[in-house]
């Protein structure tokens, strides 16, 4: 067999070009072929190429409950966009987003560039939408809007900048969930809409 493999991560060193030539998903850096991805390496001796192949969940989208992690990347008028890089805990290299629904958050629940974690609450044709509905869920890290310094968490909903003092809001994890009223009232207004539809409908070919 010459063609060996082995297990590597982001970064690491997997082989030097005297003696491969660098493929797919590899870097190099002064003479050193290195990984970009979590995956694993493989070795064609007889061809003197190193490859990395990636063991993220390439083809694959979170499901429904699922928790990811990611980076905040767009806030836009339906709601922040996560750029996201773990799933259930395992670095997932392929491009992969979700966003929140604006509907479901009140205030500024998250800032642009914050690392947050998530769940999937609905996945509609590969588009995930996102939700911090939980004590666990929410923002993992973040900075001072102002000034860029270090934030302490201010319960229930603000951090407070550790430099300027700047108190702004936030749904941190470890914060109680905060809703929009209004979702709620929308979405009972939805179900007695769907209720009377059903209803009229059925009235109208009896
Ligand atoms: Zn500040």
């Amino acid at each position: 067999m010459s063609v060996d493999s082995k297990p590597v991560v982001p970064g690491e060193k997997v082989g030097v070009i005297e003696e491969f030539s660098p493929s797919g998903l590899t870097y190099e850096k002064d003479g050193e072929i290195r990984s970009l991805v979590l995956g694993e390496a493989m070795y064609d001796k007889a061809n003197r190429i190193i490859s990395v192949k990636s063991v993220g969940l390439k083809s694959k989208i979170p499901k429904v409950g699922d928790i990811i992690e990611g980076v905040v990347e767009a806030i836009t008028y339906s709601g922040p966009v996560v750029r996201i890089y773990s799933v259930n805990g395992r670095e997932v290299s392929n491009d992969l987003s979700g966003s929140m629904r604006t509907r479901d958050i009140i205030g500024n629940p998250v800032r642009l560039g914050d690392v947050v974690r998530c769940v999937v609450t609905e996945n509609i044709n590969n588009t995930l939408w996102l939700a911090m509905n939980s004590q666990e869920l929410g923002v993992l890290h973040t900075l001072c809007t102002i000034c860029g310094a270090n934030v302490t968490p201010l319960p229930p909903d603000k951090v407070k900048c550790t430099k300027c003092g700047f108190v702004d809001s936030r749904k941190m994890v470890g914060f109680k969930p905060f809703f929009s009223k209004k979702h709620f009232i929308n979405k009972l207004d939805h179900e007695e809409r769907n209720r009377r539809f059903k209803f009229n409908s059925a009235r109208k070919y009896r």
